[in-house]
């Protein structure tokens, strides 16, 4: 059917349905028509902005500038032309302009990434090099007594522990005696208790956060 018109119709039928299909939303078929015409009447302006409005609505600016520079060219007195011409333009520059905003915003958010990355490390470092103290704070639930303890002090005691809990068992007992380890893995249990208790009430009921020092 559409072959069959396009095959028929004189520039000025197929201009008529080129901007029909176009109205419609049709600017594949419009395309079709328009360019049948212009091959038929290749000096009007006319229809080279009718193709150029088509192209911008399927987001084909190029190919719509180029259509409008010639419509321009044929009839540079044309004022829809101009204006036309002057729209593509417009959304051409804002497209770049937001491509280069989000360049921007994207070099913004590496440098940031890289800052943070930075300032973890030396936080680690100056951790490594006893330069952050990090203490456990503990709130007591019951009486509300507030106490502190090393993170590394408490770290040190759970290694001990282990490590005795290892050698108290016979086989594996190394200089001292197997129960001799076990007094020692006592003695450090209770020293893990003792921080982990209201120096005040006795209790076990708290909350605990970890703040950190820089000395
Ligand atoms: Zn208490």
């Amino acid at each position: 059917m559409l072959g069959i018109l396009l095959k028929k119709q004189n520039p000025r039928e197929l201009y008529d349905n080129g901007i029909n299909a176009y109205k419609k939303g049709d600017y594949k078929v419009a395309i079709k028509f328009l360019s049948k015409s212009l091959k038929n009447d290749k000096e009007n302006p006319k229809i080279m902005n009718a193709m150029a409005l088509c192209y911008s609505k399927m987001d084909n600016n190029i190919t719509a500038k180029y259509y409008l520079l010639k419509a321009c060219k044929k009839s540079p007195i044309n004022e829809t032309y101009k204006k036309n011409l002057a729209i593509i333009d417009n959304i051409e520059n804002q497209k770049k302009e937001a491509e280069k905003k989000k360049i921007e915003i994207d070099k913004q958010n590496k440098e940031r990434e890289y800052q943070e990355k930075v300032s973890k490390r030396l936080e680690a470092e100056k951790r490594k090099s006893g330069k952050i103290i990090d203490e456990y704070r503990r709130t007591c639930n019951k009486c509300g007594k507030v106490w502190h303890s090393l993170v590394s002090r408490e770290k040190e005691l759970a290694k001990l522990k282990s490590d005795y809990e290892w050698r108290s068992i016979p086989c594996c007992s190394g200089l001292l005696t197997a129960p001799q380890y076990q007094r020692n893995r006592d003695a450090v249990s209770s020293d893990i208790e003792m921080l982990k208790q209201c120096p005040n009430c006795k209790s076990k009921d708290y909350n605990e956060e970890i703040v950190s020092h820089e000395v």
